[in-house]
């Protein structure tokens, strides 16, 4: 089976910008055409797919992203995370360890990997624990699991507290050339805190986490960054501190990588209504100063990624007292919108925000996703131009935790293929 899809503006930053066709051959991209180029467009193994008016980029990745299966299955499962992945324009995810048994070993990962193939949504790359159980005390079978499928280790949800098991864990992740995903959090600063520490915490009287709480174990992974020469990536920074620590350590050359998430750069502090806990997650909603320096650091590239931290919860989690509810937003049925937000308020351009949601995930998981003959074909095609308003009751997540709820946004995937076939979209 061949598919044409035709039309569209093709946008893989530095390989192609320009109005191409790709032709495909069964899982496989077999050629970039230019438009004019002749294709014999009948025949019964031949499919044509106008795509004109959309933006065909190369996959979208999340690479932080909780499916809670297994365990947790009634918040979310593979399936249903696959396929809110999909229905959000992602063709791959990394799915976060912390499911109940913990992913520390290469027969969880084995039975992810085959929930994931079965579900036929995104992609998912099985992230492995750290430490066993997550606990910090004890190095996970991290070979076992590169060698079933991980791509990188991270005790997400925790940070590894052991500074010397951290020390470990890196040399031994350098040796097997994988990433370290950090949850930077120094617990005894967080000391019970709900929401950002500042005006609006101690105006709701909600006991607040400050910006040192991340940023301290920033410094602390970049240190042990420089001490073992492995790739240590930041999971979600909020905060001005930590994005002014990356800097610096990357104008230093040692191996850091940080995402942000896109309710940082879309909500602050003040948005917090104390009484809905769907503004609760951690990291915290920071200041507008903090605001402002994640969009900073994404415009200047101190920022390499654009990940949702997808976290779904049920509605019994959720509906308590804001301090008693549990952390964490899902996120990606709206991160592309969100993140398109950037580009209509020209802090990124469109090829930027590519790099950002495409490329450099792709990258630091060691995955080639050009679009380019020979590769698989997984491809993500955007609509920049319809507005929508964010409408938690159509989200296929199982889950339905958001801020979001009500905004207008401008821009939507519009269909997303894995492997050659439409897993979202128009033509699914
Ligand atoms: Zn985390
Ligand atoms: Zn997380």
């Amino acid at each position: 089976m061949r598919t044409l899809i035709k039309g569209a503006r093709v946008l893989d930053p530095g390989n192609v910008d320009g109005y191409k066709s790709i032709l495909i051959n069964g899982q496989t991209i077999e050629a970039v055409l230019d438009p004019a180029d002749v294709m014999p467009e009948n025949g019964t193994d031949f499919k044509v797919i106008d795509a004109t008016g959309l933006v065909l980029v190369p996959g979208l990745m999340d690479i932080h992203v909780h499916l809670r299966e297994p365990g947790h299955e009634y918040k979310e499962t593979i399936a249903t995370g696959a396929a809110a992945a999909a229905r959000g324009g992602f063709t791959a995810v990394c799915a976060m360890p912390n499911t109940r048994p913990v992913n520390d070993n290469s027969q969880v990962t084995a039975f992810i990997l085959g929930k994931a193939k079965a579900a036929k949504g995104a992609r998912v790359y099985p992230v492995g624990a750290v430490t066993k159980g997550s606990a910090g005390t004890q190095l996970s079978e991290i070979q076992d699991m590169q060698q079933a499928g991980i791509k990188a280790v991270s005790d997400d949800g925790r940070p590894v507290e052991n500074a010397q098991i951290m020390r470990r864990a890196l040399e031994y992740c350098r040796g097997l050339s994988i990433p370290v995903f950090v949850h930077a959090e120094d617990l005894s600063l967080v000391n019970g805190g709900a929401m950002n520490e500042g005006p609006p915490a101690t105006f709701q009287g909600i006991p607040g986490i400050p910006n040192a709480a991340e940023a301290v174990m920033v410094a602390r992974d970049i240190l042990l960054s420089r001490l073992t020469g492995a790739h240590v990536h930041f999971c979600h920074i909020s905060c001005e501190e930590s994005i002014d620590l990356i800097r610096k350590a990357k104008h230093q050359g040692i191996r850091v990588t940080c995402e942000t998430a896109p309710h940082y750069f879309t909500l602050t502090d003040a948005d917090v209504k104390g009484y809905d806990a769907c503004f609760k997650m951690n990291p915290p909603l920071r200041s507008e100063k903090d605001r402002q320096a994640v969009i900073q650091g994404l415009a200047d590239g101190t920022i390499d990624v654009i990940a949702s931290d997808h976290a779904p919860h049920s509605k019994e989690e959720k509906d308590l007292e804001f301090d008693r509810a549990a952390f964490g937003i899902v996120g990606l049925e709206t991160s592309l919108p969100l993140s398109l937000k950037l580009v209509q308020n020209n802090h990124l351009t469109l090829e930027n925000l590519i790099l950002k949601m495409a490329k450099n995930p792709a990258k630091i998981l060691g995955i080639n996703n050009d679009i380019t003959p020979g590769n698989p074909a997984d491809l993500s095609l955007i609509d920049l131009k319809e507005k929508g308003v964010i409408d938690p009751s159509r989200f296929v997540s199982k889950s339905r935790n958001t801020p979001f709820a009500g905004m207008t946004v401008q821009g939507r995937a519009a269909a997303t293929m894995v492997d050659g076939n439409f897993v979202f979209g128009l033509w699914a």
